[in-house]
Formats: structure tokens, C-alpha cells, sequence
């Protein structure tokens, strides 16, 4: 597995190819790669890795609809041909983005309409990559993760962040919520995992548990419960 990241746009989103570098040579001639959301500006920086690299784009994920993840989905999907993945939950923003934006943006977004829903737990291949999805609310209504196993690395989107989490301020968004989903889904990854998120410089879920300061509250409440329990 290859990942190629591109940091686009005017909120310096992060936007990644991931390339199944084991498929070429093994009897196809271009790899098969996924993009994790397609941020403004992700065309021109993705087109020419694309074509200097032969890439085979099969998907096009999008963790979740803000605009700043998704404003080059419509322009990106007519060059790759690629099917949109996004969960249902979040639909809503890719079919009515200028509609629903909470600022107004001074750029009409083209609206596009997903060819497929992700599901928590279903799994998504490219090449001979397996990804697994994880449905984390909190930051959107259909914020997803990414995680890939056997190359133990998590894709995060807006969910969590180097020393930080999605805001939950936007409408959809909701602290209880996130802080269950990274709780829940995203802590009982296996520590040594890398984390590449939506923003910002990727890290571990070890140095998350222990560094980021918004997790100190679900954190030391599990201390706590587990020092109730072994009182009792
Ligand atoms: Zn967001
Ligand atoms: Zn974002």
C-alpha cells in the first residue's frame, strides 16, 4: 500500500491516494487506487500523479460532505469515471451543497449525486486492499473512518485529528455523539495504528490516547469506572 497525500484548498484539507502497489506487474498494467475526499483544488493536484503514475481510480470515498472535503467530487468523478461513496446520513450536502453550506461561499458547488452507500462495518476492496468502514457521527449526521488492517492504518476524516477532534458546532454536529464514536469505534484500534485525518499532520491512536487533550474526559472516565469496578 502506497499513500500519497495533497494537502487543497483554503482550509488545507487533506486529501489522500491510496495506491494498491501490489497489483501491477502481477498481470495489470495501472494500480488500483481509492481517493479520500476530494477537497477544492484536488483535481489539479491529483490529475498528474494520476496520469504520470497510471493510476487506476476505482473509488472515490468521501468521509463526510462539508464543502471543504468535497467541492472537486463532480469534476474528479467526470476525469476518473470513478464511483462516489459517501454514507446516507450525509447525502444530503452532496445533493444540495449550496443550499445546505452554512456560510455563504463566494463559489456556486456542483451538486453530485453518490452511486453508492457506505455501512458501518461494510467492507470496500481496491486491488488487493481491504478497507473496512466505521460510521462515526458526531462531527456530521454520516461521518465515516477508513481502516485497513493489514497495513494498520485509519483514515479519519474530520473525526479526529493530531491533538484535536471535529468541531461540533456546525448543524449535524453533536460532542456526545463524537466523543462516543471515538470512544467506541476509534480507541479500540490497535495503538501502533497510523491515523490520517482531514486535517493537519498524520499520528498514532497510541499518542492520541495519550496526548490529545480533548480526550481526557472519556479517558479518565474509563479510569475511573475501572477503579470503581475493582473496588467493589
Ligand atoms: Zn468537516
Ligand atoms: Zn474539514
Amino acid at each position: 500500500m502506497e499513500i500519497i497525500p495533497f494537502e487543497c484548498g483554503p482550509l488545507a484539507t487533506n486529501c489522500y491516494l491510496v495506491i494498491d502497489n501490489q497489483t501491477v506487474g502481477a498481470g495489470s498494467e495501472s494500480a488500483p487506487t481509492i481517493v479520500i475526499d476530494a477537497p477544492p483544488d484536488a483535481v489539479s493536484h491529483l490529475l498528474p500523479v494520476i496520469k504520470k503514475r497510471n493510476l487506476k481510480i476505482e473509488k472515490i470515498i468521501l468521509t463526510h460532505t462539508h464543502w471543504d472535503h468535497t467541492l472537486d467530487t463532480a469534476e474528479l468523478k467526470r476525469y476518473t469515471n470513478a464511483p462516489v461513496y459517501v454514507h446516507k446520513n450525509d447525502e444530503y450536502r452532496l445533493l444540495k451543497p449550496n443550499e445546505t453550506s452554512i456560510f455563504k461561499l463566494p463559489f456556486e458547488i456542483e451538486a453530485v449525486v453518490p452511486d453508492i452507500y457506505l455501512e458501518d462495518g461494510m467492507k470496500i476492496n481496491c486491488g488487493l486492499l481491504e478497507f473496512q468502514v466505521l460510521h462515526t457521527p458526531g462531527h456530521t449526521e454520516g461521518g465515516i473512518c477508513l481502516v485497513n488492517f493489514e497495513n494498520n492504518v485509519a483514515f479519519t476524516g474530520d473525526t479526529i485529528f493530531c491533538r484535536s477532534v471535529g468541531r461540533t458546532d456546525f448543524p449535524g454536529g453533536s460532542t456526545d455523539t463524537l466523543l462516543s464514536s471515538i470512544k467506541n469505534k476509534i480507541l479500540t484500534l490497535p495503538d501502533d495504528m497510523m491515523v490520517y485525518s482531514g486535517h493537519g499532520e498524520p499520528t498514532t491512536i497510541g499518542d492520541e490516547k495519550k496526548f490529545n487533550p480533548f480526550l481526557d474526559e472519556i479517558i479518565d472516565f474509563d479510569s475511573v469506572v475501572s477503579v470503581l469496578s475493582n473496588d467493589s
